[in-house]
């Protein structure tokens, strides 16, 4: 009997990195796929917004890719269209000015005495390490309780908005950056070369790396915001439009896709409501009329008195971003979703913030400016995050239903691994 025409073997929800992983792996394999998408572009946060002929991508802003066969397969999809950076990031302190970053890797920019108070505290910390229930632990056991109250718990409290102590810390013995105690030692006698290196267009902005690859998935149906799942019909809802499928994969986040799913128990919807809960940005983009030689590349701000977490300097990050006659800048501020926000008030603090430091208070006041919403910036990582998570999806694999990238594995990742899951989700099935 012949299929009816809204039934697709594999339905894939969202059109971000992941979704467009999980495109191309359909492709290469000769499968036929729809992915449903509920904007009216494809990449998700590998989109670019324009404010007076300045381009601001949404969230990723470098690619930071290494040797592995992923990596050259994204670069591929730029045909050459890029240069190689070392990530030279920086933190500001006021009684210091910029420093490097991470700072425990380069201690060395900091005055003698700071230092061997810093150094003093980590031995000890490392020949008493004390037993670690959360994230707060975790930070004092690896690099001391005096570096921890100067730099990461201001800093990680402004990023996370929520207490320390209540974070699970089991996430970041896997995320990237982490400087062990040799090179802690080696950095505060030296200036350590960078380590990492990003990779970014030399010509456009981040859809030089989006469109091509959005050219070789399969079909995808915009302006197709996916409000409910039947597990066991195998259906998903469009705007009161069905369509069935044989595998579904999502790359939407979990909590939202578990509020649209039947059947899930009352279980289930209890523990989602409790573990998944999200971090917000939201990224204001400013034009400033003038050229000026700025200092930084991406600054870490761990200070209090400045609103932004992080303040990012286009033209210094990515040289293709520069403009003549105007300096963009991008800032982050985190927020919690839940609460309602009075956008001029924050731009008030923002301002007032960055006329704190010399090099930004000559810049004056903004030509041009937006905001950008990202709702689901980073999954809070509560104790027994990852646990939930992994049942949650061991029951909608027995539906056929799996799941990839930031929302759907509900942790972070950069754009290649959200490329990488994709890919191998659709890999795993086909198995
Ligand atoms: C502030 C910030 C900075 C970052 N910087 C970097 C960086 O420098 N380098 C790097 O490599 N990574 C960076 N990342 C991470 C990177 O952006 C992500 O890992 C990657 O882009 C995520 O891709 P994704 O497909 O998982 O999710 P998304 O890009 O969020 O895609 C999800 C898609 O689903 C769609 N969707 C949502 N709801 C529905 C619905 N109901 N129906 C249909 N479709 C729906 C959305 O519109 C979107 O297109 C950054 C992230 C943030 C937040």
């Amino acid at each position: 009997m012949q299929k009816p025409s809204n039934h697709y073997k594999f339905i894939v929800l969202g059109a971000g990195m992941a979704g467009l992983g999980a495109g191309i792996a359909l492709r290469e394999a000769g499968e036929i796929g729809l992915i449903l998408e509920k904007t009216d572009k494809p990449g998700g946060l590998c989109q670019t917004q324009n404010i007076l002929g300045c381009d601001f991508d949404y969230g990723p802003k470098l690619l930071l890719l290494n040797d592995s066969e992923n990596s050259q397969e994204i670069l591929s999809f730029l045909n050459g269209n890029y240069e190689k950076y070392p990530v030279q990031e920086s933190v500001y302190l006021s009684k210091y000015g910029f420093v490097g970053f991470p700072l425990q890797r380069y201690l060395v920019d900091l005055p003698e005495e700071e230092r061997k108070k810093i150094l003093d505290d980590l031995n000890y910390a490392h020949e008493h390490p004390k037993e670690v229930k959360s994230f707060k632990d975790w930070l004092i056991n690896s690099y001391g309780e005096y570096f921890c109250e100067l730099i990461l718990f201001p800093y990680e409290q402004k990023k996370w908005l929520v207490d320390l102590d209540k974070m699970d810390y089991q996430w970041a013995l896997e995320r990237p950056i982490k400087v062990d105690k040799d090179e802690v030692l080696k950095g505060s006698r030296e200036t350590l070369p960078p380590n990492r290196w990003y990779y970014y267009p030399k010509h456009s902005n981040i859809t030089a790396l989006t469109l091509p690859i959005t050219q070789k998935v399969g079909k995808i149906q915009f302006k197709a915001s996916v409000k409910s799942i039947n597990l066991k019909e195998k259906s998903v809802t469009v705007e009161g439009k069905k369509y069935y499928y044989d595998y579904l994969i999502s790359s939407l986040p979990l909590d939202y896709i578990a509020s649209i799913t039947t059947p899930l128990s009352s279980e289930f919807k209890k523990y989602s409501r409790k573990f998944l809960n999200r971090l917000g940005i939201v990224v204001i983009n400013l034009v400033f009329q003038g050229n000026y030689d700025l200092q930084g590349t991406a600054i870490y701000f761990p200070e209090k008195e400045f609103v932004f977490r992080r303040v990012s300097i286009l033209e210094n990050l990515c040289p293709v971003l520069k403009r003549k006659g105007l300096t963009p800048i991008s800032i982050e501020v985190s927020v919690n979703p839940e609460e309602k926000l009075n956008k001029n008030e924050l731009l008030k603090s923002v301002l007032e913030s960055l006329a704190k430091i010399e090099q930004f208070a000559q810049l004056g006041t903004p030509i041009g400016f937006d905001f950008l919403d990202i709702e689901f910036a980073y999954p809070l990582q509560v104790n027994g995050l990852s646990e939930f998570v992994n049942k949650l999806h061991e029951y909608y694999a027995l539906y056929n239903v799996y799941h990839c990238g930031r929302g759907g594995k509900f942790d972070y990742c950069n754009l290649d691994q959200a490329y990488k899951q994709g890919k191998d989700v659709v890999q795993k099935i086909l198995k």
